[in-house]
């Protein structure tokens, strides 16, 4: 194998004081034992604890492998993956959780596919969800199902953003510029062949994910609107399903009349029913409409995907 290739490491924390030491000798471990150069990135969000100054302490340490990254304040994990490709000068980059949740002794073979095989990116799945709320799972999977149903873009279920790509698929990404930032949807929107490890569901060695529930919710439909333009077309389905429905009514209100003409006027009680029923899917289309109406807003004021306060 090569010698001189070199394989970068971006590594997004925030409030990651506690792991951030513990992921570095876990991975340097791994590294050592590799034939390639490495560099890392750590990327600090806005971390609002100490997880700064470790990543200033490790670059003290070696400063020659160890970079980081410092945003002026929390920009979200998708920023920090953007921000970190950008400043990776790897022939390979990987991407990695602080958290050890993404077992380092697959980087080796992430490298030795990469090498040997034709693939451009291995990642990442994992196959249960141990230590996960069944509601959640249920929730995800859900979630899985719906997406690859209204997007064109295969979203891998229980894929996690741990991977490692070649120089050519890292342009690719970084040649989408989008402020709203999907990377599931991202890496598998620009193509290339992808190779899935599989490995079961490892906790975190410290910290706290700061996923709830309904953040994750939130995450999902980002996802949706991101990549499928299905929700849209949401209204003219209700819309052409209402006006079937009205139609057969106003048939049978005539119809009705003429057949037994001292028929007298009831439900009301449906009536308003019905007046809120159309009323509140006019809201939701109008809703979805603004979602993307929203997205655009954002994307045409060109703000930058982050701010970088401190870079070595
Ligand atoms: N992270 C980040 N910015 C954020 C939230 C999280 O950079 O706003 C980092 C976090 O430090 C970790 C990774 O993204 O390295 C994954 O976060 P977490 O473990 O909370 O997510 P989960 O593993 O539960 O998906
Ligand atoms: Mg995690």
């Amino acid at each position: 194998m090569n010698k001189q290739d070199k394989i970068s490491i971006i590594v997004p924390c925030f409030n990651e004081e506690e792991s951030i030491p513990l992921f570095f000798s876990a991975v340097k471990k791994v590294t050592d034992e590799m034939d390639a150069k490495f560099e890392f990135w750590f990327v600090d969000d806005g971390s609002e604890d100490n997880s700064l100054s470790e990543m200033k302490e490790l670059y003290k340490k070696d400063p020659k492998e160890v970079h980081y990254l410092s945003f002026s304040r929390n920009f979200g994990k998708e920023a920090a993956l953007y921000a970190g490709l950008q400043a990776a000068s790897g022939d390979y980059v990987a991407v990695m959780d602080v958290d050890l949740q993404d077992p380092p002794d697959f980087l080796p073979r992430m490298y030795k596919i990469l090498k040997t095989e034709n693939y451009d990116a291995v990642g990442c799945r994992r196959i249960d969800r141990t230590g996960e709320s069944k509601f959640r799972s249920f929730l995800s999977d859900r979630f899985y199902d719906a997406i690859n149903k209204v997007s064109k873009t295969e979203i891998v279920s229980g894929a996690r953003d741990y991977r490692m790509m070649t120089r050519q698929m890292v342009n690719a990404v970084l040649s989408m510029k989008e402020y709203s930032r999907f990377s599931k949807g991202i890496f598998s929107w620009v193509g290339f062949k992808t190779k899935y490890l599989e490995y079961h569901n490892i906790e975190r060695v410290a910290g706290e994910s700061d996923w709830n529930t309904w953040k994750l919710f939130k995450y999902a439909m980002n996802g949706i609107a991101d990549f499928s333009q299905v929700p849209l077309s949401l209204a003219v389905w209700i819309g052409l399903v209402s006006f079937i429905l009205a139609m057969i009514g106003i048939l049978f209100v005539i119809i009705r009349r003429i057949v037994d003409p001292s028929s007298s006027v009831f439900g009301w009680a449906s009536l308003v029913s019905i007046i809120l029923l159309v009323g509140g899917l006019q809201l939701l289309c109008i809703g979805i409409i603004g979602r993307y109406i929203g997205k655009i807003y954002m994307q045409v004021k060109e703000r930058p995907i982050y701010i970088v306060k401190e870079k070595k």
